[in-house]
């Protein structure tokens, strides 16, 4: 057992994550969090009986979770009850009809097939490969800290990566799959939690297709918050200690290693750091310039992810007709996504999200009334997101629900909160008020993602969605343990 000092900065998924490991492992650690409480992007509040989940709302990928808790000797089930949502969520086409995607297989590929004869076949052709890629990518691949290509060099993912279609698009792809356009922007969807464009994301990201459609759409009751407040428990367990509105501003150096971390009113001691917060403010605005593994060049030439428009929204009724999960899809997004990607501006007709949890969880709102989280998808770094920018398009979201569900309620909200991007920044030191991190394109994966461990400090690492594996809950909690296992090496504890 060792009894080095481990100081994890930031208490998001990934900071949970790898400061569980490391105490696991032998450190005495210690998460330190700017804000008052824990779950970074995936914090919850609760205002007038209503219970929001800020971010996250996808549970996806249910076996990362999982597995994360058998480490530690848990299962998912000794911190919450978990569902599978069935159907999976809706899809609101252009001609305003809500399409329910089924949760059963065999009910999915009749859904195919009555929109495109004959597409029922390719669909399962298109999720055995995606199955395998899934079981390379989630098992392999992103547990790679991706500091050499020397770590992708052994035989089996050498031909894993041939037949996973690195260097294809997911636009190719899914074109190649179905022609009908509802089918193919129903394939292309999940690509959106990876922050680019389906043309510039690679086809190996069809892996989040089997995640869609075989691994199934999940929901932890009490809401997503359920994940943070077993996190912590796991990690609390593990001896990780917390200190909260810990604002890490500094660190003091010996040489090329960090042995103080400091925060606007406290000072720790630090044998290893992990920097699970923002990783361009902590690059940029915490190390001292001469430790800085990248310049501010670097950092704008990166592509981010988008940011977004949110609301939380409480409604004096129920609203018939809308599921958890509800995509507007009714508007064209190849003109959304350039005002997103290509000329960044406040779009004209957006697609959007609406969930609704209350549909499955009696726990989120007061009887009898509707909880609502609305989500754009907006450029990152957009200026002017003021009130009445907000207001505008909330007005809009309002009356297309309205109009698809046939139901009126504009005139029974009872809350709203709308969050956006300045509300990132300050929030989370996000760079450019990014929501979700780094886009996941070709020349920002694997070793080509900001480097887990510092270019100049040697007991620096980083975890967290702007480094390997990417953006999303599940493979930030992979990010918390690569960082870990890359620390037990660096420390002589494993080979
Ligand atoms: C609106 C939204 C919807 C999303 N939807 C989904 C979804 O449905 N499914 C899914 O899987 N993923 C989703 N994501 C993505 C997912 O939430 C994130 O990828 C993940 O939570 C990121 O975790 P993290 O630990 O890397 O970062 P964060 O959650 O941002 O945690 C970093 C923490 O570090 C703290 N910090 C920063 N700087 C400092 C400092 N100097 N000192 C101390 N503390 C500091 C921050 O306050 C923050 O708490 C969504 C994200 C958003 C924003």
């Amino acid at each position: 057992m060792s009894s080095k000092r481990a100081i994890v900065i930031g208490g998001g998924v990934a900071g949970l994550s790898a400061a569980a490991y490391l105490a696991k492992g032998g450190f005495e650690v210690t998460l330190l969090e700017k804000n008052a409480s824990l779950g970074g992007r995936a914090r919850q509040f609760s205002e007038e009986g209503f219970t929001f989940d800020m971010g996250p709302s996808w549970y996806w990928m249910p076996d990362v979770f999982e597995k994360f808790y058998n480490d530690f000797g848990f299962t998912t089930s000794d911190f919450y009850d978990l569902r599978r949502l069935d159907p999976s969520y809706s899809v609101v086409n252009k001609q305003g009809e809500a399409i329910d995607i089924p949760a059963d297989k065999l009910e999915l590929e009749a859904l195919f097939e009555r929109i495109e004869p004959g597409s029922a076949l390719k669909l399962r052709e298109f999720l055995k490969e995606a199955a395998y890629k899934y079981e390379v990518g989630i098992n392999d691949l992103v547990y790679k800290p991706s500091l050499s290509l020397l770590e992708f060099a052994d035989i089996r993912l050498l031909k894993g990566l041939l037949k996973m279609d690195v260097l294809t698009n997911m636009r190719s792809h899914v074109k190649k799959t179905v022609k009908h356009p509802f089918l193919q922007e129903l394939l292309e969807f999940p690509v959106l939690f990876l922050g680019a464009l389906p043309q510039n994301t690679p086809a190996l990201y069809s892996l989040m297709n089997y995640a869609d459609m075989d691994l199934g759409t999940w929901y932890p009751m009490g809401g997503m918050y359920k994940i943070i407040e077993a996190f912590e428990k796991v990690a609390k367990k593990q001896g990780v200690k917390f200190g909260l509105n810990q604002d890490v501003i500094s660190f003091n150096y010996s040489g090329s290693k960090i042995i103080g971390v400091n925060t606007s009113t406290d000072s720790y001691e630090a044998d290893v750091v992990v920097g699970a917060g923002d990783y361009h403010h902590l690059d940029q605005n915490v190390i001292e310039k001469k430790y800085q593994s990248y310049s501010a060049t670097y950092w704008d030439s990166r592509k981010l992810a988008p940011s977004c428009l949110l609301y939380y929204v409480g409604v004096n009724k129920k609203i018939k007709g809308l599921l958890h999960h509800n995509l507007y899809f009714d508007t064209d997004f190849n003109l959304h996504s350039k005002e997103i990607y290509t000329t960044p501006k406040w779009p004209e007709k957006p697609l959007f999200y609406a969930s609704a949890p209350s549909v499955t969880d009696k726990t989120v709102a007061p009887e009898g009334k509707e909880n609502l989280f609305l989500l754009i998808p907006i450029a990152p770094g957009l200026k002017g997101d003021d009130e009445a920018i907000r207001k505008k398009y909330f007005d809009e979201m309002i009356a297309r629900i309205e109009k698809q569900t046939g139901e009126s309620f504009a005139n029974d909200i009872c809350y709203v909160k709308t969050y956006s991007v300045s509300n990132f920044v300050s929030d989370y030191y996000a760079f450019k008020g990014n929501a979700y991190g780094l886009a996941n394109t070709l020349d920002q994966t694997a070793i080509l993602k900001p480097s887990l461990k510092s270019k100049k400090l040697e007991n620096l690492f980083f975890a967290g969605q702007l480094t390997v594996p990417g953006p999303g809950v599940p493979p930030s909690i992979i990010s918390g343990k690569v960082a870990a296992n890359q620390i037990f090496k660096e420390f002589g504890l494993i080979k």
